[in-house]
């Protein structure tokens, strides 16, 4: 399973991700992405049938701010 968060401070606010995976990525007020399905908190695991998109949107972040690990981020 895919664990996702956003490195806020690394997005440029270019609007690629919520174009590619409109269920996943969400912006706040500034125009900067987060996780949207646990609020960027990298608990809630990608679901499946969201993965092709997670996949193309991380590949195609400018900027690399698109995070992912194998397990929840709240797990050290
Ligand atoms: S694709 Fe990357 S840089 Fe662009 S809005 Fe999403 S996280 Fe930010």
């Amino acid at each position: 399973m895919y664990y996702c968060r956003v490195q806020r401070e690394a997005c440029i606010a270019c609007g690629l991700c919520q174009l590619h995976a409109p269920h996943l990525f969400n912006y706040d007020h500034a125009g900067i992405a987060y996780y949207q399905p646990d609020h960027n908190q990298g608990n809630h695991p990608v679901p499946s049938r969201e993965l092709a998109a997670f996949k193309q949107a991380q590949r195609d972040c400018p900027t690399g701010a698109i995070k992912r690990q194998n397990k929840p981020y709240s797990v050290e």
